[in-house]
């Protein structure tokens, strides 16, 4: 695996060149305001005209054009909107609106991957994808430091692709961790599994059964949400620091017996089995097929499950707990206002 820093990137290439960043969200707040604290001079964030995010754009200092004048107008094109909206924003906006020879980036590699955008030979393509939401890529940028990074090229036609993806990494501050090559393929389908099978999906189907499990056995939901969500961030946060060795260093011995001979009784040959078969969704394209499909028919069922989500009596009893807890609210990484 070969890593890049900051010494092996030349960041003034990125300074040369006009950049766009279309989207303002998570990732295009922070890539936008990290590259002009290094000295872009030449950042815009291109929005469409009725977007809630043109002023927190403005606010923050930043150039904002439309998308297509903006596509007429980069060297550098950084397509952070949603996943699944790029496929048609290519075909309306960018496919005949970029320059010759420019370079088009994503942070993350499905479109390209599974051929929903098919880029024009003269472009340039590569990926620049931190390994780190938004607001973590703009406060350790902030602090001095930086979010790791995983580069990877898909076209090289200017046979210069990967210094500039470089050069970008380093100017979003990723060559201060580290910046990581790899390929779209890779990144993108370790990305979707870790999230379907462990980081999202995975994690919060383990902690809303246990959640169920104990309410229904006749205990307080207050005690439950302690003990099934409070806790988890007091546990990654060992784990996060040292893996899973510190985290059992920390915990009691009781805790220590009850993991090793429970734990697998949770997560079991069955579950390994259907992680397996998640994993053939993801490497068939089944997947991506199930997800655009759900999008050109108007996300019916995505928006039904995230509005039964929303109502669950977890989210409740959260809302009522964490009040108790004004700590948790205090350097909140969520700030609706701003990103
Ligand atoms: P997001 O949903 O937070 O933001 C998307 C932004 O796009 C919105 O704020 C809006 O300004 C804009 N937008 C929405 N619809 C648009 C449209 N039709 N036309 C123009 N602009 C539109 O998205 P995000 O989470 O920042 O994801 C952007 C990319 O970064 C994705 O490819 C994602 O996979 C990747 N990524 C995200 C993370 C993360 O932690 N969120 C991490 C790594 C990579
Ligand atoms: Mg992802
Ligand atoms: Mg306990």
């Amino acid at each position: 695996m070969r890593v890049y820093y900051d010494r092996d990137a030349d960041v003034n290439l990125i300074k040369g060149k006009k950049t766009v960043i279309i989207g303002y969200g998570s990732q295009g707040f922070a890539h936008a305001n990290n590259l002009k604290d290094s000295g872009a001079k030449e950042v815009a964030v291109a929005l469409r005209p009725d977007s809630s995010s043109v002023a927190k754009a403005e606010a923050a200092g930043l150039t904002v054009m439309g998308i297509d004048e903006a596509a007429r107008w980069g060297d550098v094109v950084m397509v952070l909107t949603p996943d699944e909206l790029q496929g048609q924003m290519w075909r309306e906006s960018l496919r005949d609106n970029l320059k010759e020879g420019v370079a088009l980036a994503f942070a993350h590699g499905l479109n390209i991957h599974y051929r929903l955008i098919e880029p024009r030979p003269d472009l340039d393509v590569f990926m620049v994808a931190p390994k780190g939401p938004g607001h973590t890529v703009r406060s350790e940028y902030e602090l001095g430091r930086g979010v790791p990074c995983l580069l990877a090229v898909a076209q090289n036609a200017s046979g210069n692709a990967t210094e500039i993806g470089l050069s970008y990494a380093a100017a979003i501050g990723g060559g201060r961790s580290g910046v990581i090559e790899t390929t779209f393929r890779e990144e993108t389908e370790t990305d979707l599994f870790g999230e379907q099978v462990v980081l999202c999906g995975g994690l919060t189907s383990l902690i809303k059964n246990a959640f169920e499990t104990l309410v229904e056995a006749g205990y307080a939901p207050e005690m439950a949400y302690f003990e099934c969500v409070h806790e988890v961030k007091l546990i990654v946060d060992l784990i996060y620091e040292g893996g899973i060795a510190n985290m059992r260093y920390s915990i009691s011995n009781t805790a220590e017996f009850g993991d090793y001979s429970r734990g697998p009784k949770v997560i079991d040959e069955g579950t390994r089995a259907r992680m397996k078969g998640i994993l053939d969704d993801i490497q068939s394209g089944r997947f991506a097929s199930e997800w655009m499909s759900e999008n050109a028919a108007g996300q019916p069922s995505f928006k039904a499950m995230r509005r039964r989500e929303a109502e669950h009596p977890i989210e409740e009893v959260g809302e009522k707990l964490r009040a108790m807890m004004p700590w948790i609210g205090e350097s909140r990484l969520v700030d609706k206002s701003k990103n």
